[in-house]
């Protein structure tokens, strides 16, 4: 899955970018199904009729049912004895209840199927048959509420003692663990579902083969929100009926229980099969309604499936866990004017309009792979698509609404050739014959990798060359190099529980950058991947509250919350440490062992270590240093422990010592010196005077000392920044290091130049480093042409000017970042060239220009601005965010108003979000509340994108208090709308109450939280108020020592002695 639900601005924020210590992706979005309860009066065996935890009032986007243009009677069952006589329907003969029904107005156009006589004779009959009934139901009703218990035959395996959990209606519920029994395995699922898209209903019925493993006198699995009409429960060759005596349903784990009035036997197969049905929700989860307007305005639904981490449950009863794969068979009925997907291509088409109404078909599926549950995908709709194939024949085809779907071109190519660059580098083919991508206009996450059918939101996925810039495309990139990894790493060999999660993701996220260098060199990923990997997760894991990569999962909110920047970005950069130290081609051997021992199957972190292991033993060519190291060991260092280490490094008389201690911005509560956690670290090191690079390994000791020339002017660790922690020196080093970078010496890499500027901010943070040294680093810029060194200058830059906003230190230090920026600000200028990196440079350094208030720069942007609202001319892809906001934030209510207007008109997916980040720069405060108040209603802006508005407001400073004010006012509405753990939560809580840096404000967040249940996103409550903590602690002991540096440098400006130039400035 692809955790951040949106992509970047085109253009950093214009205030300040997220703050780097907490820094992190969203978690992974979970909204909880909003099943309409009280449109059934029995659900399952609970006759209660009240909502469960997880069955919430509908939610106010429901939509509209459409009339149905004739109506068919309550008399099921008669109609099904009718239809069962038939034998050729006897497979469907269960759907045609009142939710089979389709509206033919619904398809507007198409031509009315005439009836034959034949078929006007049964329906006639079935007319007559269904007022009979009526009339029997009317005279004999009564209510039909069955109890919940039954009577229990003799058990064989008791079930597990436990009183606590109970049933919706209080009754005990008698398994008490979160985790499946594991007496019964689940072979393979064949799947009839029919959602009708005009009534929303859907009804299914699932078989699923299962073998014992152990006799048992019961069986667990999982259910969410649905109705369970019929079980049936006989051995596979149906010679047996085994009689279900009890169902109970345990709501707070999705759990169903099934008694059996006899032992189910040892290693015999047996067949249990489910009956359903359930209403479609624009609930961003399990099988979900989303919606699209089309190129001729009327709205088109479709029906969709996003089943991480454990939602299959919602669409289908099942054995819901990662490990317990199986075969998937499906059988979709549908519309004839839709498309069914599966992960599987189509086998078959078969004519159902005789038994249920015109023009619908039944799609047959081939059968899966063994594959998880969450992995599982279908849709209906009516999409149209592109399609290409791969030198391996795999057909490639991007299915998106038909008027956008000529944007799905530029990711088609680039799933095309990533796919081929994944199976030579994996060494195994793909698993499957065709390989769907699909845009989902609503869509929690990012993306999501289902074998065979990834899905993406709109904008993850379609790039319109004309008003994307090249930060949309990288991003498309990234996102279907991201999915299509986990084809093998996730779909072909999968973790066998939550708690590896990290290692599907951190993997995932590492092979992206690797995948998208290939399908586009240009665009440097190495450069890339420090600042989005590494340094964010250095900046995340320096809280005290974060938490180790790997973590035990024992609820089911904990598995929402893993979805996080640690198992991402810091999964992904102790990947990458270890394939550096290892070698490339060592790396990729032990993948390959690893893959081909466990494919189709399941498999642990410490397989992974050990496949890599061999690989090392087995390798021609030892790594550097002192043969290969003890991988399980090192790892385990890295994923079992939170936060990571400060490398001290000390060259004094020919010997280059070497400390490590633990990082974290706040002192730990009372951690004891020899408690404190030690990690295997390699260490690349560059010394003045010293040919090669020379290589250090602190095996898990705190220290090390080895001999170095003595004449060392410089040393320089942690060369490309390829180890996950930082790096310190002594006083005299860090002078040396400064004249270095200052100097442009070849010596440093682009990567070691933002890595010296990351550590000396974050040294600074952290308490350990003088606020000077960031800053004399930071005059680099006027002759730095990299994108990491300016990308991580203006990330902790602009929090500086945030933390000073209401400081006199605040305009002083405006002037030095207009100063560093001139320079280049004058080189790139504002016509669209370039290389890929220059252009996203550009594009960088002119946002920071216009947020800084650099005259010319916020002249340009404005006037840009006016061509394009006056005159129509259209503003550049790459700088459209910059002259929209700009516009908006110098505009009138006019000019907003235009902007809203292009909003609700827009029919290209970046386009609109542009627009929409546009509508938060503005500072009329009545404009504002307007603005969050329609963005929270979620008619006119989709409640998936409500985030884009957070995160626009949240970075305007005179928005973010107005905010603030909404949030607490609204707090209700939206915990409602987003459920208590998605990531709507969690992004408002870290792009808005981690930047405040007072102790009111601390007060006032702690106070407001005080008792709220966040679920998931508690953790990030507390991460923000550490935040705050920072804030208030850095505005107290270092804003001193940075005005008083201003000021120096303020007068030798003045006096023409020190511009920011390395040459006249001062050690
Ligand atoms: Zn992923």
């Amino acid at each position: 899955m692809w955790p951040v639900p949106v992509p970047p601005a085109a253009q950093p924020r214009r205030t300040a970018q997220r703050e780097p210590a907490a820094a992190g992706g969203a978690v992974a979005a979970r909204v909880s199904v909003d099943q309409d309860s009280s449109a059934e009066p029995l659900r399952n065996t609970d006759c209660s009729g009240g909502h469960s935890p997880r069955q919430r009032p509908a939610a106010s986007r429901r939509p509209p049912a459409i009339p149905l243009t004739f109506e068919k009677d309550t008399a099921l069952n008669l109609a099904e004895q009718l239809a069962a006589d038939m034998s050729e329907v006897d497979d469907v003969a269960f759907l045609t209840g009142e939710r089979a029904l389709y509206n033919k107005a619904e398809y507007a156009g198409r031509k009315a199927v005439v009836c034959s006589p034949r078929r006007a004779a049964a329906v006639l009959v079935l007319v007559f048959l269904a007022v009979l009934a009526i009339a029997l139901v009317a005279a004999f009703a009564r209510p039909a509420c069955l109890p919940s218990t039954g009577v229990v035959g003799p058990t064989t395996v008791a079930p597990p003692v436990a009183t606590r959990p109970t049933t919706a209606d209080g009754e005990p519920f008698p398994w008490d663990s979160l985790r499946l029994p594991p007496a019964v395995l689940p072979r393979r699922y064949e799947l009839l579902l029919q959602p009708n898209l005009t009534t929303f209903a859907v009804v299914g019925r699932v078989k699923i083969q299962i073998t014992v493993t152990q006799e048992t006198s019961f069986i667990v699995l999982h259910s969410r929100n649905m109705t369970i009409t019929k079980r049936e429960l006989h051995t596979s060759d149906d010679s047996v009926n085994v009689s279900i005596t009890r169902l109970l349903l345990y709501p707070e784990r999705d759990q169903v229980y099934l008694s059996v009035n006899e032992s189910l036997q040892l290693g015999q197969n047996y067949t249990l099969s489910f009956e359903f049905n359930y209403t479609l929700r624009e609930a961003l989860e399990g099988f979900y309604l989303s919606h699209y307007t089309a190129a001729n305005g009327s709205k088109r639904y479709l029906a969709t499936t996003q089943f991480e981490p454990n939602a299959a449950r919602a669409a289908f009863p099942c054995f819901d866990e990662p490990q317990l794969k199986a075969t998937f068979q499906l059988a979709m009925v549908r519309h004839e004017s839709h498309t069914a997907l599966f992960n599987t291509p189509r086998r078959s088409t078969a004519d159902l309009d005789f038994y249920l109404g015109a023009g619908i078909k039944q799609d047959d599926f081939f059968e899966t792979v063994r594959m998880s549950t969450y992995l599982v995908a279908f849709i209906v709709s009516d999409y149209a698509h592109i399609s290409d194939t791969t030198d391996g024949n795999v057909l490639v085809s991007v299915w998106a609404p038909p008027h956008l779907v000529q944007q799905g071109q530029f990711a088609a190519q680039v799933a095309v050739s990533v796919l081929d660059f994944y199976t030579d580098y994996f060494g195994l083919p793909y698993q499957l014959p065709k390989l769907d991508l699909v845009a989902i206009p609503d869509f929690a996450a990012g993306a999501m990798e289902n074998w065979g059918l990834c899905t993406f939101r709109l904008t993850s996925l379609l790039y319109e060359p004309s008003s994307g810039g090249s930060a949309i495309q990288q991003w498309v990139t990234r996102v279907v190099a991201h999915e299509l990894a986990h084809q093998w790493f996730g779909n072909l060999v999968t973790m066998e529980w939550w708690n590896d999660l990290w290692l599907n993701e951190g993997f995932a996220t590492l092979m992206e950058f690797i995948g998208a260098g290939h399908a586009r060199p240009e665009y440097h990923m190495g450069q890339q991947f420090m600042l989005e990997a590494t340094l964010t997760a250095l900046a995340l894991d320096s809280l005290r509250d974060s938490h180790p990569i790997s973590v035990e999962v024992t609820d089911p909110d904990q598995i929402e919350s893993i979805f996080d920047t640690i198992s991402y970005s810091k999964g992904a950069a102790v990947l990458y440490m270890l394939m550096k130290e290892l070698g490339q081609p060592v790396f990729k051997a032990g993948l390959n062992k690893y893959l081909r021992r466990h494919s189709l199957g399941s498999a642990r972190t410490a397989d992974l270590w050990a496949a890599v292991q061999e690989a090392a033993a087995e390798a021609e060519t030892p790594p550097a240093g002192d043969g290969p190291p003890d991988v399980q060991a090192m790892m385990d260092s890295w994923t079992r422990q939170k936060s990571y280490p400060l490398i001290s490094v000390v060259l004094s008389a020919g010997r280059l010592t070497v400390r490590q201690a633990p990082f974290t911005q706040l002192p730990a509560v009372g951690a004891r010196q020899s408690d404190a956690p030690l990690w295997h670290v390699p260490l690349s090191c560059r010394l003045h005077r010293r040919a090669g690079l020379l290589a250090v390994r602190l095996n898990g000791t705190a220290s090390v000392t080895v001999s170095a020339p003595r004449q060392s002017a410089w040393y320089y660790c942690n060369v490309n920044k390829t180890g996950v922690y930082r790096v310190t020196y002594p006083a005299d080093n860090w002078a040396a290091l400064q004249q270095l970078l200052l100097a442009g010496s070849s010596h440093l890499s682009v990567q070691d130049r933002a890595a010296i500027i990351d550590d000396a901010f974050s040294l600074n943070r952290a308490d350990l480093l003088n606020a000077s040294v960031p800053l004399r680093l930071s005059t680099s810029l006027s002759r730095e042409a990299g994108l990491a060194p300016w990308a991580v200058s203006r990330r902790h830059l602009d929090w500086w000017l945030q933390l000073l906003y209401d400081q006199p230190t605040h305009a002083p230090l405006q002037h030095f970042v207009r100063r560093l920026i001139a320079p280049q600000y004058g080189q790139l200028g504002w016509s669209e060239q370039g290389s890929h990196v220059v252009r996203r440079l550009r594009a960088l350094v002119l946002a920071w220009a216009v947020s800084v208030r650099l005259p010319e720069a916020v002249a340009r942007a404005r006037t840009l601005f006016s061509d394009w609202r006056n005159a129509g001319l259209p503003v550049p892809p790459d700088l459209r965010q910059l002259v929209y906001s700009t516009g908006v934030e110098y505009g009138d209510t006019g000019d907003w108003q235009f902007v809203w207007q292009r909003y609700l008109n827009a029919t290209t997916p970046t386009e609109k979000n542009s627009l929409l980040r546009a509508l938060g720069a503005s500072t009329d405060p009545l404009i504002l509340e307007h603005f969050l108040r329609i963005s929270l209603a979620g008619e006119l802006v989709r409640s998936q994108d409500f985030v884009l508005v957070v995160e626009s407001t949240a970075a305007n400073q005179a928005a973010r208090l107005r905010l603030w004010r909404f949030v607490r006012l609204n707090w209700h509405k939206i915990l409602d709308k987003f459920g208590g753990g998605t990531f709507m939560i969690d992004n408002i809580i870290q792009e808005l109450v981690s930047r405040f840096s007072t102790q009111l404000e601390l007060e006032e967040v702690r106070a407001f939280f005080d008792g709220k249940d966040l679920r998931s996103a508690s953790r990030s409550l507390r991460q923000a108020l550490e935040s705050i903590q920072l804030n208030i602690r850095w505005r107290g002991s270092h804003q001193a020592a940075a005005a008083a540096w201003l000021e120096d440098w303020s007068r030798r400006e003045a006096a023409g002695a020190a511009p920011p130039t390395a040459r006249h400035w001062p050690n």
